[in-house]
């Protein structure tokens, strides 16, 4: 048995903010009760979460593991290690992988793999969703058009290379009443074709990264770092996802790791491929840029990682008795400088290497086990 005890449950499922102990019994949770209850325990390990959040597992909708086919840029077993430290403890692996995650033999692959070597929950993504991006529009582009792409002499797509696309896949939805997710929403006028789908009562949902409420298309410098797709918006859109993200309108912060070995990436911006890691930081830039700022509350922060990606899956996520022991603890307080040479990733592409957080994920819990704990 495991017990946490001395932290601060928050937990939207069951509307808990409260000081509470959690006990774990092999893969489930056990009992939650008020600070001390579990006093008596003779043979549970202890894990004091004192000053720390307690809450349920982290999901992280959007990543991509690049097993199979390029393993010299991350793994199952490395970006899972890379998850868990970041505070996730499932991650929903995109089907991009060589050869393309298209079929049932690869599922097995995926899953088998996991289930040996991966320190969270991995949940494969099938090939039949598609990329919210108008090719004609995003031809040859590299970051998002504007006066910065001028200067930088870099080619770059408009907005509407995402927006005409989410206008076209909700007006879908709404004729075939299908379920619509989109994934890595990054453009003002994509939210509110969500927002008017919403308020129709359509099922469509969508997902926020953290680079996109962090960084705008001013912050891009000659650095394949800053090349990310859909690439950095506008100052405004970064208000709206900010936005979006406070009231609803937005379901789920996703990371969309994009993991490329220094081969790949350190080269020309033109020739760089698209892409960053995102585990390690999302925690860290979800407090600093939304919680510190008072944009969004603690309890609505746990909701984007937990309750919102479960719903869009179809699940239930909450620490409560009888469910599965998946818990992520994460300090509001604890100060670090993010290194990126210590991460478990094949990959270093990252545009937040050296930045100093107030804030970071403490320790992992995936099915009553420890598998991340900061030191
Ligand atoms: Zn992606």
């Amino acid at each position: 048995m495991l017990l946490i005890k001395n932290g601060r449950v928050i937990d939207p499922a069951s509307k808990t903010d409260a000081a509470m102990d959690v006990l774990l019994d092999g893969e489930l949770v056990k009992e939650l009760g008020a600070p001390g209850k579990f006093a008596a325990l003779k043979d549970a390990e202890i894990f004091d979460a004192v000053g720390m959040i307690v809450a349920p597992g982290f999901i992280d909708l959007h990543v991509h593991l690049r097993e199979p086919g390029q393993e010299s840029s991350e793994t199952i077993e490395t970006g899972t290690k890379s998850a868990a430290r970041g505070g996730f403890t499932a991650v929903c692996c995109m089907p991009n992988t060589k050869p393309v995650h298209d079929n049932a033999s690869i599922t097995r692959f995926i899953v088998d793999k996991a289930r040996m070597v991966g320190a969270t929950r991995v949940w494969p993504i099938g090939a039949a969703s598609q990329h919210s991006e108008d090719v004609s529009l995003a031809a040859g582009a590299v970051m998002r058009e504007g006066v910065t792409s001028t200067r930088l002499g870099l080619r770059g797509m408009p907005a509407a290379a995402e927006s005409v696309c989410v206008a076209r896949d909700v007006q879908l939805a709404q004729l075939t009443r299908g379920r619509l997710h989109v994934a890595h929403l990054s453009a003002k006028g994509s939210l509110e074709q969500v927002r008017a789908a919403k308020a129709q009562g359509l099922r469509v949902t969508c997902e926020v990264t953290p680079h996109h409420f962090t960084l705008i298309d001013e912050d891009v410098r000659y650095d394949s770092r800053f090349k990310m797709n859909p690439p950095l918006a506008a100052r405004e859109d970064r208000e709206a996802l900010i936005a979006g993200l406070a009231d609803g309108a937005v379901d789920v912060i996703a990371t969309d790791h994009a993991p490329h070995e220094p081969a790949l990436k350190d080269v020309e911006f033109d020739r760089a491929p698209f892409g960053i890691l995102g585990f390690e930081t999302a925690i860290a830039l979800t407090l600093e840029q939304l919680v510190q700022t008072r944009k969004i509350s603690l309890a609505r922060m746990v909701e984007l990682f937990t309750t919102g990606p479960a719903r869009v899956l179809g699940m239930e996520r909450k620490v409560a008795a009888g469910q599965p022991a998946d818990v992520t603890i994460f300090s509001t307080t604890h100060e670090w400088t993010y290194n990126v040479n210590d991460s478990p990733s094949k990959s270093r592409n990252s545009p937040f290497d050296g930045r100093t957080f107030k804030g970071a994920p403490m320790a992992t819990i995936v099915a009553g086990r420890i598998k991340y704990r900061r030191q």
